[in-house]
């Protein structure tokens, strides 16, 4: 009997002492150092970039895809995404073309079942798709203009993160959301007034709906970049009169559409692993900046 006891015991004694060994063991890989490119690494990911027909959209596709992730294009210009998905599968990436306007539920879901059907559940989501107001004042500017602006800039946002969080969470996985807000939401300009309203919601909505989510594993993030050449605004920003804008920026340039690659790696990879509800200003200090003090 007290044989049996002492042999219980000791059995006892090493399954715990096993279990401190690997626990230590585990704690010393997981808080082992890791090269960037380990760390920022993508590899088993599958993203979904809004709005990656053009501009900052594909950009974002691109270093997604080079990181690892398979990249899922959603966009409504159909020509420009088969471009898109060719050269990052000649690049040796994955990727899917989705014709999709994000205003558009039906399409939307339709997006997230065919990433999921061609790489599996979303779990890098960049709500990147913007449009800008038309330049009205603000007494001027009719509902429908403010309507547009709100319902690709905000609503979809919305949308978009709301499908994508809950499929991760309905899938178990940990997942990343990057909305794409704007210096805009945190100073205002005139002639904007329905797109900087979006997008300080934008900023905000990120708060709100990380504080729900990051129990379950779902990382909410925003990047607010400053004004960042791309084709739409290449002709003005580097026309004299643009140029003209950068004695404003305390970096004297304007963004290049590689300035935003390391705060998307750092909020999509596992490398912002404890950011969540931030919203991450690339913006060569644009906004720290009082006139006519
Ligand atoms: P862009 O116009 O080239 O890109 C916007 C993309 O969104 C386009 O591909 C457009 O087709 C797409 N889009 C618009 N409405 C859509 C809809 N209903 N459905 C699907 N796609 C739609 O401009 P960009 O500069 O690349 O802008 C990308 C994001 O970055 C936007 O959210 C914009 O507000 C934001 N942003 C840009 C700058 C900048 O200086 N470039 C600065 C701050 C924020």
């Amino acid at each position: 009997m007290i044989v049996r006891a002492v042999v219980v015991m000791m059995t006892a004694m090493m399954v715990v002492v096993v279990m401190i060994v690997c626990h230590e063991g585990s704690l010393a890989k997981k808080g082992s150092v890791m090269k960037a490119a380990e760390l920022f690494d993508l590899t088993g990911q599958t993203a979904l970039v809004t709005g990656a027909s053009s501009g900052l959209g594909v950009r974002f596709a691109e270093v997604l895809a080079t990181n690892g992730a398979a990249v899922v294009l959603a966009a409504r210009r159909r020509d420009r995404l088969a471009d898109l998905q060719a050269r990052i599968e000649a690049a040796g990436g994955r990727a899917l073309g989705v014709e999709a306007d994000v205003t558009d539920r039906d399409a939307m879901r339709r997006a997230f079942d065919a990433a999921e059907k061609a790489f599996g559940t979303v779990t890098v989501l960049v709500n990147n798709a913007g449009v800008a107001q038309g330049p009205q004042r603000a007494i001027d500017l009719d509902e429908a203009e403010w309507r547009r602006v709100l319902d690709t800039n905000l609503d979809a946002v919305f949308a978009w993160a709301r499908e994508g969080a809950r499929r991760m969470i309905a899938a178990g996985k940990r997942g990343s959301i990057v909305n794409i807000a704007s210096v805009l939401g945190f100073g205002v300009a005139k002639g904007t007034l329905a797109y900087a309203v979006s997008k300080a919601a934008v900023a905000h909505f990120t708060k709100a709906f990380a504080l729900e989510t990051a129990f379950k594993g779902v990382r909410v993030n925003a990047i607010a970049p400053g004004w960042i050449i791309t084709e739409i605004n290449r002709d003005y920003l580097t026309s004299e009169k643009g140029q003209g804008m950068t004695r404003d920026i305390p970096m004297a340039r304007f963004g290049e559409e590689r300035d935003l690659d390391g705060a998307l790696l750092l909020l999509a990879s596992d490398a912002g692993r404890y950011m969540t509800g931030a919203t991450v200003l690339v913006d060569g200090g644009q906004v720290v900046q009082l006139h006519g003090a």
